[in-house]
């Protein structure tokens, strides 16, 4: 009988839930290690807008698409995931950007769908001021995603992994390789660690001299209260991107990515909120609940870094932006490379070493 191999993974966010999820699904013996909340900490504070859009090369378009159909067949295993494809509806370029936006995606095959006022109308029946062209996407999704890194994780539990409130302060090296994690709470052994921590990667990195490069810029999204369906899908205008929740909330921001707080974030929040109630009709009685301010674990390239840390064994690394869209492909593409060293060639543009070049 062969044994187990036990994996630690460090971060209950979207990435280090799928992770987790598809490493004990596999069978390996999975230890998540995490020192917030259930549910991460950009995490809850995203658009979780599911997409292949504009402004970026092929390669990272093609493990986009990957992600998309790998999220339709990790909601098949778990049903309780709210995945919603409800499309969507853009026109936040210019003319010519959206031409060409339009023409490259559809030459890769991605379904854009060219709609006039009237076919936005159709859309979106509530928006208040229509565009003269916007692209459409109907296999553009939101996967809700505090709801659906809690369904991976208690899957996961389900199956057998341990999860455990802990801070992570270093990672332990026997003989040049990864060999465990010191926590608040005392050593923690295992065959491999992966480290999938968002903003907190870099120090837990560094303690093994392991440089990870990221940024982190912070993103503004206002939430309304529960209301009355307003939008169908998601809205991508320009400077507002706007979405209806599962539970019925209108969150939006002036990008996808929050809105820059600025030096008072409250009052950015109550002028995106303004402006996202112009742009609804029937949303007299729509009112700001809260807002959030997410940092982004972003990369310094914008790419994700997914991969072995080459140079130290015993080290996976999972740290990204668009995590909402990737954790379904990162999860599958991880565990394989971790339980049977076969590595994705959708991965080869993002391994960790294109930073020492
Ligand atoms: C405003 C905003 C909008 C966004 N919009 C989109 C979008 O539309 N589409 C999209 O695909 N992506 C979007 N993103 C990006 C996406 O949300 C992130 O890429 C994703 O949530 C990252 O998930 P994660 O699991 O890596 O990190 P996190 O959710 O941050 O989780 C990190 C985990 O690591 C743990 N941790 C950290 N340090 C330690 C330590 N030392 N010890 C123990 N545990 C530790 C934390 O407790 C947490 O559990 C957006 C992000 C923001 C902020």
């Amino acid at each position: 009988m062969t044994v187990a191999k036990q994996v630690i993974v460090i971060g209950a966010g979207i990435i280090g839930a799928s992770i987790a999820w598809h490493l004990t699904k596999a069978g390996a013996q999975v230890t998540v290690i995490a020192d917030g909340v259930a549910g991460g900490v950009a995490t809850p504070n995203s658009f979780a807008w599911i997409n292949a859009s504009w402004g970026n090369p092929e390669p990272y378009f093609r493990l986009r698409t990957r992600a998309m159909a790998e999220w339709t067949r990790l909601a098949r295993d778990l049903p309780e995931i709210p995945l919603s494809w409800c499309g969507g509806l853009c026109w936040d370029l210019s003319a010519a950007a959206m031409e060409t936006y339009a023409a490259q995606h559809s030459a890769w095959g991605y379904g854009i769908k060219r709609v006039d006022r009237i076919g936005v109308a159709r859309i979106e029946p509530n928006l208040a001021e229509l565009p003269d062209v916007a692209l459409h996407v109907a296999e553009e999704g939101v996967a809700e995603p505090v709801a659906a890194t809690k369904a991976l994780l208690a899957d996961a539990e389900r199956r057998g992994a341990r999860i455990i409130s802990s801070t992570v302060t270093a990672l332990v090296q026997t003989g040049g390789r990864i060999t465990g994690v010191d926590t608040s709470h005392g050593l923690i052994a295992a065959d491999d660690v992966v480290i999938a921590a968002g903003v907190g990667s870099p120090a837990i990195a560094a303690t093994a001299g392991v440089n990870l490069p990221i940024e982190t810029p912070p993103g503004l999204i206002v939430h309304s209260r529960p209301y009355t369906k307003l939008l169908n899908g998601l809205v991508l205008a320009e400077r507002l991107h706007m979405r209806q929740t599962a539970e019925g909330r209108i969150i939006a921001g002036s990008d996808f990515g929050g809105a820059d707080p600025g030096m008072d974030a409250e009052a950015t929040a109550r002028e995106l909120f303004a402006a996202l109630k112009a742009m609804l009709r029937g949303s007299d009685g729509l009112e700001l609940d809260f807002h959030t301010v997410g940092y982004r674990p972003t990369p310094i390239d914008g790419f994700p870094i997914i991969g072995r840390a080459e140079g130290m064994d015993g080290l996976y690394v999972a740290v990204m932006h668009s995590g909402i869209t990737l954790a379904p492909a990162v999860g599958l593409f991880a565990t394989r490379e971790i339980l049977d060293g076969e590595g994705d060639p959708l991965l080869a543009p993002y391994r960790l070493s294109r930073f020492a070049q």
